[in-house]
């Protein structure tokens, strides 16, 4: 039986199960794939407190998981498909084996939101990408989209630009979401282009991305881009935000409307025992650093609970 077991392995998880093993508390953390979640796949970091100049959000990632693991938190690679978590004893089912913990840290996170128009979905993997870091190099002195406006469609357009000819962001208004520090840089840059108050309507191609589809929300114009007949293709990079990886726990803990689990300050959701942090919560921002500091709290509280029973 562990005293804590952590679902998920991003900068929330590798927090709390850094904090667990200080407090010589038996601590795993089960992750799917990597280690890392949204940060393993995020280009460069460069508001965690401290964090070196030019650090990928992979490197960052390793680190954590390798402080974690120095300090005695074990790593179990295994995908949980389902938990029991009202009883005394919370019930964790893996792929692989069952599990059994005196409290649980739900950590993680979300998965990228699809646009949802024809074409997306066959077309993943064929010029449709949801992570810059692990595709860009495919698309060397290419064309390439990205769609949305915020923090993250910026800053992977950047990202980008090392790689493609020209990089078009588009997005649904005629202003971004992001900082304002993120938008003078990527406005800045003469390889970006914007095309405002637009959507995707569709993708084509045959095995390959080979057209997209944007409307015009205010004038209603219709716009095809097909790639050059030299490149044959270009690609497609939809960041327009993400949903909480939440169904299993759904009936079990209290979340809002959107599946983002409710906690409290101190990370306790409806459960005794159970907490939540980073981004799968209901919180304000989302970032590493907040991420990291959920985690921390939980593990804290979690170790009080299993002490005080409180
Ligand atoms: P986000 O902040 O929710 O932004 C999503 C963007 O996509 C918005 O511009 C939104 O348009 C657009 N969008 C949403 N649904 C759409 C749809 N169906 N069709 C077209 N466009 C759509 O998501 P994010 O950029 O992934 O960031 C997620 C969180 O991580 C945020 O809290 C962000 O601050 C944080 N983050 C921070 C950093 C950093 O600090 N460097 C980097 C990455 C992410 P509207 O603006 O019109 O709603």
């Amino acid at each position: 039986m562990y005293d804590i077991a952590v679902i998920g392995a991003g900068p929330a998880g590798l927090a709390a199960g850094l904090y667990a093993a200080r407090a010589k508390l038996n601590v795993a953390i089960f992750e799917k794939l990597g280690e890392g979640g949204q940060l393993a796949i995020t280009a460069d970091i460069e508001n965690y407190p401290g964090a070196q100049e030019g650090v990928t959000g992979a490197e960052l990632a390793h680190r954590m998981k390798e402080q974690a693991l120095h300090f005695g938190a074990k790593i179990v690679k295994d995908t949980i498909n389902a938990v029991e978590l009202a009883g005394k004893v919370k019930k964790i089912t893996g792929a692989k084996e069952r599990y059994e913990a005196k409290t649980v840290i739900i950590a993680n996170g979300g998965k990228a939101r699809p646009i949802g128009c024809p074409g997306e979905a066959e077309l993943a993997g064929k010029g449709v990408s949801y992570c810059a870091t692990c595709d860009a190099n495919f698309f060397q002195d290419l064309e390439v989209f990205v769609i949305g406006g915020g923090d993250s469609a910026l800053d992977e357009a950047m990202y980008l630009t090392k790689f493609a000819r020209k990089v078009y962001i588009v997005h649904r208004r005629d202003e971004f979401r992001a900082a304002k520090s993120i938008q003078e840089k990527a406005l800045k840059n003469p390889k970006i282009e914007v095309v405002w108050d637009s959507v995707v309507q569709e993708i084509k191609g045959d095995g390959v991305v080979e057209s997209i589809v944007l409307k015009n929300v205010k004038t209603g114009e219709i716009k095809e881009h097909p790639a050059s007949e030299d490149d044959g293709t270009f690609g497609i990079f939809p960041f327009i935000g993400f949903d909480p990886v939440s169904e299993i726990y759904k009936g079990q803990v209290t979340m809002d409307g959107s599946g983002y689990i409710v906690a409290d300050e101190n990370m306790k959701t409806n459960l005794p025992g159970v907490f939540a942090a980073g981004d799968i919560r209901v919180k304000a921002l989302r970032q590493v650093v907040t991420a990291a500091a959920d985690g921390a709290i939980a593990a804290v509280m979690a170790e009080k609970y299993i002490e005080h029973g409180e």
